[in-house]
């Protein structure tokens, strides 16, 4: 008997279609060549495909959060970003980043002595270790430190105690919904060292402005400098995204921090024009 398919992959003609609901007005669908691995967990449904364009993904819930194809777009930015303002980043905390893409970044600074990563599905971390090596390289540093549990509920019980944390986060719906909110993000000020800073990505500047906005006035009601930049990632809705800094104390990238490192990306000009903003974000 054949397996039932979720309401976002459908048979078309015999080809197998990936169709991620972003809006009433857009959908967009990827053509399948098969599915890799397909597990519920009590958060979400996991899913890892093989796709003709954009090569193994990860799917939580119908929606692409990853790709071996442009996922590295994503994590280097919001991974060398913030290492290149941070003069001396040594303990470092991830919420979200199942993918373990932005941990396998981090872990190309040596001076950084340690990483939790704390994970609400270590599903996603499984899956992502065993079948998406193109994003997560497989992780296996002895500097991470794995936490399987609500970031919400981790970072409230922490203070003074972490150089940089990074926020990689799904998208504000499902168990996501609640690292968007002004209380976590008082949480992190207060979890972070007198001269720590933040990022977190803050969604697409073209179809979710208000939630970019939002992010960046309640940043700004905690910390002095607030920085906002974008890449450009092919399998988030309109392509441009942004994402969110908020620092005590750094304000300038400085790009020979990036010196030796092996990206695709990102690179030494990129580390400052990223900040350069289109007219209509500014
Ligand atoms: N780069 C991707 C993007 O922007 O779409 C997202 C990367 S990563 C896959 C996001 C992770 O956040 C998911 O694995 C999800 O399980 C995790 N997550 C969602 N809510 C969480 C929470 N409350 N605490 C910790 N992790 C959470």
């Amino acid at each position: 008997m054949e397996q039932k398919l979720p309401i976002y992959l459908t048979k078309r003609d015999g080809d197998l279609w990936l169709t991620e609901d972003e809006r009433d007005n857009l959908k967009v669908s990827y053509r399948i060549k098969e599915i890799i691995y397909h597990q519920s967990s009590p958060f979400q449904e996991v899913m890892i495909v093989d796709s003709y364009d954009f090569d193994r993904m990860l799917v939580l819930d119908g929606i692409v959060q990853t790709t071996s194809m442009d996922g590295h777009i994503y994590n280097e930015m919001i991974s060398h970003v913030p290492m290149s303002i941070h003069p001396n980043a040594k303990k470092i905390l991830i919420i979200g980043g199942g993918d373990c893409g932005v941990a396998k970044e981090l872990c190309k600074y040596e001076d950084i002595e340690h990483i939790d990563m704390v994970e609400i599905d270590e599903l996603v971390v499984q899956a992502c270790r065993e079948h998406l090596p193109a994003v997560s390289g497989r992780l296996a540093d002895s500097r991470v430190s794995f936490v399987f549990d609500d970031g919400v509920k981790f970072v409230a019980s922490k203070q003074a105690e972490y150089d940089l944390i990074i926020v990689d986060s799904s998208d504000p719906i499902g168990p996501a919904e609640v690292l968007f909110e002004k209380s976590f993000y008082q949480s992190i000020h207060k979890a972070l060292k007198g001269d720590g800073l933040m990022v977190c990505q803050s969604q697409s500047p073209i179809f979710h402005s208000e939630v970019m906005k939002q992010t960046s006035s309640r940043i700004s009601e905690l910390y002095p400098i607030v920085k906002q930049y974008t890449a450009v990632v092919p399998t988030y809705p309109g392509g441009l995204w942004s994402f969110t800094i908020g620092s005590k104390q750094y304000n300038n990238p400085n790009p020979q921090k990036l010196k030796e490192k092996e990206t695709k990306y990102v690179n030494e000009g990129l580390i400052t024009s990223c900040f350069l903003l289109p007219q209509f974000m500014k």
